[in-house]
This record gives C-alpha cells, structure tokens and sequence, in this order.
C-alpha cells in the first residue's frame, strides 16, 4: 500500500490522475488503487472509482479561452505505454462526438468560441503536428490556415472535422515512416500545436496564443541489461527528455532564475507554453494492475514533483 498526495493546484500547473480501468477479457485480478481522497489523495490498492470523462475534460474550455485570450497552454499525457494516453488525447478508435480525447473536443471548443464569444476579434489558427523521435523533430503535417471571422460561414464542426482529417493524413505519414507504428508510437512523443492569432477588427491590434497538445512517449524503465543498441538508445533518449520536461515544470513551480529548455527537444518545441504567459494540465495516467505497481509508482513520483 501506498499513499500519495496529488495536489491539484489552483495556479498555472493543473495535474489530473487518470486510472485506465480493466479492459475486457482482463481478469480482475487484484488492482492497485483503493481510494480516491478528497484531497486527490490516492490509497493505492484497489480501484473503484473512475472519474467520469465529462470531468476528465471540465478544464479545457476554459484553457482554450485562454488560447483565445493570448495565453500559451499545455496539456500533457503522461504515462507507461497502455496506460491510455493516446485514449485521452485522442479518443478510442473511430471514437463518436461524446468519446471523443482531448484533442479534438480542444480544437471543436476553439473554433467554437472563437466564433461565438466575441464578435470583436477575427482570429487566424494554424495547426501542425510533429513527432519527436530519438532527439529529431519530424514534422509530419502542416495545416493551412484557417480564419474564423465572426458570422462568416465556417462551421466550428467542419472545421474540426478538416483538423481531425489532417490528424489522420498525418498518422498515415508516421505510419509510412516506421515499420511498427504500434511500437514506435510509444517511443516517441506526439505534438499537436495550435496557433491563433487574434486581430481586432476596430483597432487592428493583434495577440497571439498557442496550444500543445503532447502525447508523450512511454515512461517506463527499461532494464537495461535486458536491451542494447537501438532500443537502448530510444529509451536514453525517452529517459532524458521526461527528466527534461520533470525539470522545466520543477524549476518553474520554484520559480527559478534559470529554467533549463535547452536539455531536450521536447522541452525546447515546448518552450513557449511552459512558464511565463502559460498554463499547463497534465493527465497523469496508470495502469490499474498490481504488476504495474513500480511503474506507477515512479508516475506518481513525476506527478508529485512537478505539482
Ligand atoms: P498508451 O497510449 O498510454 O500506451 P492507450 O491509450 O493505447 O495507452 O490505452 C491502452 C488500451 O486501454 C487501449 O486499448 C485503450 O483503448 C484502453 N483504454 C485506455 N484508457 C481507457 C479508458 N479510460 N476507458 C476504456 N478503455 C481505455
Ligand atoms: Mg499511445
């Protein structure tokens, strides 16, 4: 049994755990978390509760305001690979409006609002996405640019629908790229970044937001005396650049003189929404099975430290 305390913090840095349950055909054997506290306190033993997804997502709207207000935010996932990063930020396969992840119910709110809240800005988004894969930025797709004029025609569903089209041009080009998608997803990191620029209409001053929306890569150890060669290197370079991320999100929350971007190119893509005029939501996620139980551990470790 462990405990341990998950603050969720009312300041730039939110930190949301997220337990994937038993998946169908798994036998519920023995699971690790027994209580949820009312503090975010977590008993680890046996889990009960899932928080339901509509909770799981209640902080978006508001940080895509944000977006839309000239802020830079950040929503991670953090996790062992199967722990259902990709489930949060993307959704299940071929998932429907109400299953939909974080990704797309951000980019549907975004074009949304920017239509509807305020008929003084325009504003122009641009979406790319990139992976991170062994300290090399392979940028896989690139959209377009998008104007959202108040009253204009564009649909905030279409246009969404059009994101979440170029989502899926750009998978297909990862997939060209690695022979074992499956494995080399979890071995690199995932970035979606949206940027908006707002125009006013009667004075003609602009602001700028971003949005970054990380998968990240798989956090588990690997043993190694068990792996050599490119695997090990993949995992030095996993290794190297979530302790970078810990250490930005650490030096900020101590409001450090020097925060140290330059360690990774993870931290360094990331750069313009972590600190300063930023905010930041991370899904820390795990795995309910006993067996994960070091693996957890060392999650919530993450979590503790950067929260
Ligand atoms: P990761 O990206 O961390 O490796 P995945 O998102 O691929 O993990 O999740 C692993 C498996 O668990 C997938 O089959 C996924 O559909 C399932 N899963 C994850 N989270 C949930 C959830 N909240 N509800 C139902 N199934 C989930
Ligand atoms: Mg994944």
């Amino acid at each position: 049994k462990i405990h341990n305390e998950l603050q969720e913090l009312k300041g730039n840095i939110r930190v949301y755990c997220r337990i994937r349950p038993f998946l169908p055909g798994q036998t519920v054997m023995q699971s690790i978390v027994e209580s949820i506290g009312e503090n975010g306190e977590l008993t680890v033993a046996n889990p009960s509760k899932q928080g339901k997804d509509a909770e799981v997502y209640s902080d978006i709207q508001p940080l895509i305001r944000s977006v839309l207000d000239g802020y830079n935010v950040c929503i991670f996932a953090y996790g062992q690979t199967g722990s259902g990063k990709t489930y949060t930020m993307t959704g299940p396969d071929g998932a429907s409006e109400e299953d939909w992840g974080v990704n797309y119910r951000a980019l549907n709110d975004l074009f949304r609002i920017s239509q509807t809240r305020n008929r003084i800005f325009t504003y122009e988004v641009s979406v790319q996405m990139v992976e991170i894969y062994n300290e090399q930025v392979l940028v896989y797709s690139c959209l377009v640019k998008m104007n959202a004029v108040p009253d204009a025609s564009m649909h905030p569903v279409t246009s969404t629908i059009d994101v979440v089209e170029l989502m899926e041009i750009g998978l297909k080009n990862r997939a060209k790229g690695a022979t074992a998608l499956n494995e080399r997803s979890s071995r690199s990191h995932s970035v979606v970044t949206i940027h908006v620029r707002g125009t006013d209409t009667k004075t003609g001053a602009s602001l700028r937001g971003s949005l970054h929306l990380v998968d990240l890569a798989g956090s588990e150890r690997v043993d190694r005396s068990e792996v050599t060669g490119d695997r090990l290197k993949e995992a030095q370079h996993i290794n190297k650049s979530l302790s970078a991320l810990g250490d930005v999100i650490f030096a900020l929350s101590q409001k450090s003189a020097h925060v140290p971007y330059r360690n990774s190119k993870l931290t360094q893509v990331l750069q313009s929404s972590l600190g300063g005029h930023a905010k930041t939501l991370m899904f820390v996620q795990l795995n309910p099975e006993l067996n994960s139980y070091s693996e957890s551990t060392s999650t919530l470790k993450f979590a503790e430290r950067v929260s």
